[in-house]
């Protein structure tokens, strides 16, 4: 008997707007201070997310739903973006998973409890105390000194994550592992064939990618931990 069940099109294929809304998502700020960035915005005719280390975007058209940019004088974003393409090299993915996989894991950490200040002391730790008509600073009695009510603290979750601390070399400049994952992760949630470098100009100023339907624009770090380097692709 022939048990094949064929599958007719039931299959949950993702809205190709959520998919670019991932996308930008993806570079969006957490930074208290600069509100603004923390969430994808349109300025012009584009749709724009940034973390101020990198940049996404993409025509606006693409996402529906977004808000105006919320900061003053919002042109300052795209006049940030390079418009000139001076490269056409094209990233070897293939060869930057392979070094990759080969960095050593470390534990992962989640932050627990927070850091709540000793309301005598006021997190000073010290309190004035006297005695007839002296006054001296001493250990505060509430908190015993140390200034805190309850403090944060970090407890392994026992996840392994790669060790933040490695880079990888792209023509003349150097990039935090963490940022070159956030580009393959650009490319794998935008299903995009291929990571093409289209703009750099010198080592410290920004570097421009092509994934798919948008570009991306990344920070390069300062070249000093030459041990850090796990590939180079020149
Ligand atoms: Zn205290």
């Amino acid at each position: 008997m022939n048990t094949e069940i064929t599958n007719t099109s039931t299959e949950a294929k993702p809205v190709l707007g959520e998919v670019y809304l991932d996308a930008l998502k993806l570079h969006q700020g957490n930074d208290e201070l600069r509100p603004w960035m923390k969430k994808p915005f349109y300025v012009k005719d584009l749709a724009v997310a940034t973390d101020a280390h990198t940049m996404i975007w993409l025509d606006k058209n693409l996402v529906d739903g977004l808000e105006e940019c919320d900061r003053p004088n919002p042109s300052i974003v795209t006049d940030s973006m390079p418009k000139e393409i001076n490269e056409n090299f094209t990233i070897d993915v293939e060869k930057i998973k392979d070094a990759i996989s080969k960095i050593e894991l470390v534990d992962d950490f989640n932050i627990v409890g927070e850091s709540i200040k000793c309301s005598e002391c006021d997190g000073d730790g010290e309190v004035e105390w006297e005695y007839e008509n002296w006054t001296k600073d001493f250990d505060c009695p509430k908190c015993d000194g140390e200034g805190y009510k309850s403090s944060e603290t970090r407890v392994k979750n026992g996840k392994k994550v790669i060790d933040p601390g490695f880079q990888i070399d792209i023509k003349q400049s150097r990039f935090s592992v963490e940022m070159i994952l956030k580009l393959l992760k650009t490319q794998e949630i935008l299903n995009a064939k291929e990571i093409v470098l289209c703009y750099q100009i010198r080592p410290n100023a920004p570097y421009v990618f092509i994934i798919g339907e948008a570009k991306v624009l990344c920070m390069p770090m300062q070249k000093i931990d030459e041990d850090k380097v796990v590939v180079n692709l020149a």
